[in-house]
């Protein structure tokens, strides 16, 4: 019996999203994908069915608009068979001076990044504490633990997604519930290509693969963890943001990412 027999995963048709549904898939759980791209999501439907013997559903979606993302909300409070593990994966970032990016870009940022996972989450729980089991993995960011001049949105969604998964999970986890926060640092994937930043100012070390990154996460959710944090150094970095003065952060953060 699979850990999680039936997991939700959005943005599973690139990055960290895909290698979470590629690790469940192989410890055969069936799953629920959903991104925009289909042909994405069929291909990658049809090598894990071929390889594992899973059942995979597409969805196609793009959870920024609400009527889509309120179909995915009934799938969680509704569905049958329930959803055991919902992993809130997908994300997308940005750079540049906050007062010059459009507006709109920003907005859809926060829906993404936040309002998704959150709606997700509350019709996820609904049916997971009726039944006293079931894990949220939400994927958030080191980038969330400080400001970020010039990434000043897209930090501060993950900071509100840290501190809400921390929240909730503290008021379920005594209900056989758990959400777990990750908090990835660089990781190669094609968010840096999305978001426009260039990849070859950060130094090779500081790279994680996405496997490893989703490999750390499920096993943090498996164990009920509150948080996962792949990596060392990134485990470093978090507990100097801890003791960082936001005074303190925020400038040397602006002196490292203003060009
Ligand atoms: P990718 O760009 O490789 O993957 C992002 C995924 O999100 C894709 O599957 C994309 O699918 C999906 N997605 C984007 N917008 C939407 C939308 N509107 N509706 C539905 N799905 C959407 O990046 P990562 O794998 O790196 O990102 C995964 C998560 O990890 C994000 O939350 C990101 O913030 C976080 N993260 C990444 C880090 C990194 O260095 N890579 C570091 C820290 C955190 P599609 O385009 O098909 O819709």
């Amino acid at each position: 019996m699979p850990r999680w027999p039936l997991a939700l995963v959005t943005g599973a048709s690139s990055g960290i999203g895909r290698a979470i549904a590629v690790q469940l898939a192989a410890d055969g759980s069936d799953l629920i994908v959903v991104a925009r791209r289909r042909d994405r999501l069929e291909a990658l439907a049809e090598e894990l069915r071929a390889a594992h013997g899973v059942t995979v559903d597409v969805v196609v979606a793009d959870v920024t608009d609400p009527g889509q993302l309120a179909a995915l909300e009934e799938r969680l409070r509704t569905g049958s068979p329930s959803v055991d593990l919902l992993v809130n994966n997908a994300g997308a970032g940005g750079q540049g001076a906050f007062a010059e990016l459009p507006l709109d870009r920003q907005e859809a940022q926060i829906r993404l990044n936040v309002v998704a996972p959150v709606r997700l989450t509350h019709a996820a729980l609904q049916p997971m504490l009726a039944r006293g089991r079931g894990g949220v993995l939400n994927v958030s960011s080191i980038a969330g633990l400080q400001p970020m001049p010039r990434v000043a949105n897209y930090a501060a969604t993950k900071a509100y997604l840290s501190s809400f998964s921390h929240a909730v999970h503290e008021e379920v986890r005594h209900q056989g519930v758990t959400v777990t926060n990750l908090l990835p640092g660089f990781t190669r994937t094609e968010f840096h290509e999305a978001a426009d930043i260039n990849r070859s100012v950060v130094p090779g070390l500081a790279w994680m693969k996405a496997d490893t990154v989703a490999r750390k996460g499920l096993r943090a959710v498996a164990r009920g963890r509150a948080q996962c944090v792949p990596g060392l150094g990134y485990r470093v970095l978090t507990g100097i943001s801890a003791h960082t003065p936001w005074s303190v952060s925020r400038r040397v953060l602006a002196a490292v990412l203003t060009p």
